[in-house]
């Protein structure tokens, strides 16, 4: 048994044994099929209640419980549940399949939703009732039954293209290596990189250093090496990753993915794969992304020129007679904004002790919502690390539970993240409130020294928490659209807005002060932190955008491509071309965010979302970045509402229009 502790019904991590799972799972899902059974054994006709709302609570056990388990699996797992999360997952796949391709269940559904004009629902009902039926239709429960066999191989055929598409990219990353064994090929790479590259040389048994195509090695290298040719090397074979004509090519299974995710699309009635994706998002359509896409553009493509044009003076002065290419950017890019802005991890790491930040975060929220953070260390943690709060609101109601998993450790994953073990939700007149976890990498405590952050931990510190006061302050009453269950281009508006803060002086006065001597930040580097934020930020947005721009190609394709796929994207990507052209590389082959993770169609939401929170900040700005009116209408517009209204609604209800790309543009200093 999963047992929960009171008074907060936590999960009683202590009293879990990893074999107690399955049967768990075994038993939620038993639970949830009878549940199903009787919405479907129900004389009475389709009702929203008998039939919308029952089975949004059909699964409320079950979910709480993949909740609990893969949140385990990423911040303290073992081998042990790694298998058990194998053995799971084809499981949970089946069974949700088994519910949308329920065809007793979806004609349900369905006379539910063609009467929704004549029901005078809540807006949220509305909602829940309008979500339900899309994702029966958008899985295929409306098909015929031969198009149903078709929809049902085309989309098996593409998540194993999609794995081999991985599989192909991984194996090609890890089978390259740069070997040094001359100390005269390390000249411009700092200690700790040459370090890290020994330690590879040795976990390999060969003498040297060596240098691979993942991320610390990779970027370090591009960044620091002076040898051109070597950097030149590492970059043609960072870019031409599966274009080798060999059996780990993915030029043919790019062009695949896209004719099935294309047929898939059709099926459904939708003239692309975009749209179809995109009927699910804030920005609605292709058209919107694509002027999206085109105004940015428009706007950081001078910016970027200058900069390249101001680099490429720089290295003149450095290096006489090189015309830049694309693996000298980093290079002369990190002399440059060092002979600008004297700033480094190591002098602003003293200033951002641990316990101070998190206190700065939780007096933050204070002045902005009213909340307190009691710790409570009663409430059961699946890691002695782990610290707990009570969140209580401005009249000391309870809001939600609190988990804080600072360092990293063997058995968690690497980077950041927001997530709940009890999403918030309504039962009857019960208002359950959420359980949130935050985990983080953040360097350790050593016996001399105190946790220290970097500037950009800082900022995913105020990232992450952001996520969390999206669920804490929910006020919803269904499960499947509170807290963060909202599009994908939205979900990271609360969390982006509060990096804000990292960028005011105001804030960062109160944050920074000498860990050993009390001492505050001075201000010049204050004003060095904030000016550095901006140094070549329209090549960034420029590179950002041309991602965006390859995403929407293949996926707005209305015939399959049988062309060549660099000629593809060359074509794709031309609008925000600054380099001379490399032959033997290709983007696509290695763009694995849209061929092999989440993201096809979905590239865009990036800077997206970076336009929402700029132009949403800029509420603040004008009124004040404490002022306690504009947190509340963000907390009641947009923080409470979760998913239970589209986007759009919810955004223009807090800033009095759609957003402008405006504040961005101004805030990145690419105004002109
Ligand atoms: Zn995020």
């Amino acid at each position: 048994m999963i047992t929960f502790s009171s008074p907060f019904r936590a999960v009683a991590f202590e009293t879990i044994q990893n074999d107690q799972y399955m049967p768990a799972f075994r038993n939620a899902l038993d639970e949830s099929h009878r549940n199903i059974e009787r919405i479907l054994s129900d004389k009475d006709l389709p009702d929203f209640e008998n039939t919308i709302e029952s089975l949004e609570y059909s699964l409320t056990d079950l979910k709480r419980l993949e909740l609990i388990f893969f949140n385990i699996n990423s911040a303290e797992t073992n081998k042990e549940i790694q298998q058990i999360a194998q053995e799971l997952s084809p499981l949970l796949s089946e069974f949700y399949n088994d519910i949308t391709l329920n065809e007793a269940l979806f004609s349900r559904v369905k006379a539910v939703y063609l009467q929704k004009e004549q029901l005078s629902l809540s807006p949220e009902s509305h909602k829940l009732l309008e979500e339900t039926y899309k994702s029966f239709i958008r899985n295929g429960a409306g098909l015929d039954a031969e198009a149903k066999v078709v929809f049902r191989d085309t989309t098996r055929e593409l998540s194993t293209l999609t794995l081999k598409f991985e599989e192909n990219l991984l194996d090609e990353t890890n089978a390259y290596c740069l070997h040094l064994t001359s100390e005269g090929d390390l000249a411009g790479l700092p200690a700790f990189v040459i370090d890290a590259a020994a330690m590879e040389a040795r976990s390999r048994n060969i003498p040297g250093w060596v240098f691979t195509l993942k991320a610390p090695s990779y970027t370090a290298f591009m960044k620091y090496s002076d040898d051109r040719s070597l950097r030149e090397k590492l970059y043609r074979a960072y870019s031409s990753r599966c274009y080798h004509n060999n059996e780990k090519d993915n030029q043919q299974i790019i062009k695949r993915i896209a004719e099935l995710r294309l047929q898939m699309a059709n099926l459904l009635g939708y003239d692309t794969y975009a749209r179809y994706v995109l009927e699910n998002r804030m920005a609605e359509n292709p058209e919107k992304v694509n002027r999206f896409l085109q105004e940015v553009i428009g706007a950081s493509l001078p910016s970027a020129r200058d900069e390249v044009a101001e680099l490429q003076d720089f290295a003149l002065r450095h290096n006489k007679s090189i015309t830049l290419q694309r693996w000298d950017w980093s290079y002369y890019a990190e002399k440059l904004k060092t002979e600008k802005f004297a700033v480094s991890d190591a002098i602003i790491k003293p200033y951002l002790m641990l316990e101070n930040v998190e206190n700065a975060i939780f007096d933050l929220f204070g002045r902005l919502y009213g909340l307190s953070f009691k710790s409570n260390a009663e409430i059961p943690v699946y890691h002695p690390g782990v610290k707990t709060f009570e969140v209580h609101d401005c009249d000391g109601h309870f809001l939600a539970l609190l988990y804080l998993d600072y360092f990293p450790r063997e058995g968690k994953q690497g980077g950041a993240w927001m997530t709940n073990y009890l999403e918030q939700h309504k039962t009857h007149s019960l208002d359950i409130r959420p359980h949130v976890s935050l985990v983080f990498n953040f360097t350790k405590p050593t016996e001399n020294q105190p946790s220290l952050l970097t500037y950009d931990e800082l900022r995913t510190f105020l990232h992450e928490f952001g996520h969390a006061m999206h669920s804490i302050l929910s006020d919803c009453r269904y499960w499947s659209l509170s807290g963060t269950n909202v599009y994908r281009d939205f979900v990271e508006l609360p969390s982006q807005i509060m990096e804000n803060w990292a960028e005011e002086k105001e804030w960062l006065e109160e944050v920074a002060s000498h860990y050993a001597t009390g001492e505050k930040m001075p201000e010049t580097l204050i004003d060095k932190i904030i000016q550095s934020r901006n140094f070549h930020s329209g090549y960034a947005f420029i590179r950002q955008l041309s991602f965006g721009l390859n995403d929407m190609s293949w996926h707005s394709l209305s015939q399959p491509y049988t062309g060549n796929v660099v000629d593809f994207e060359k074509r794709a990507m031309a609008p925000t071309e600054l380099f001379p052209e490399v032959d033997g590389c290709c983007f696509s082959t290695g763009f694995h965010h849209i061929f092999g993770g989440g993201y096809a169609a979905g590239y865009y939401g990036y800077k997206w979302a970076e336009v929402l929170d700029a132009d949403a900040f800029s509420l603040f700005k004008q009124s004040g970045i404490f002022n306690r009116k504009t947190a509340q209408s963000f907390r009641e517009n947009i923080l409470s509402r979760g998913g239970t209204e589209h986007p759009m609604v919810l955004y223009k209800r807090f800033r009095g229009h759609e957003p402008s790309v405006e504040p961005l543009l101004e805030r990145s200093g690419l105004k002109r």
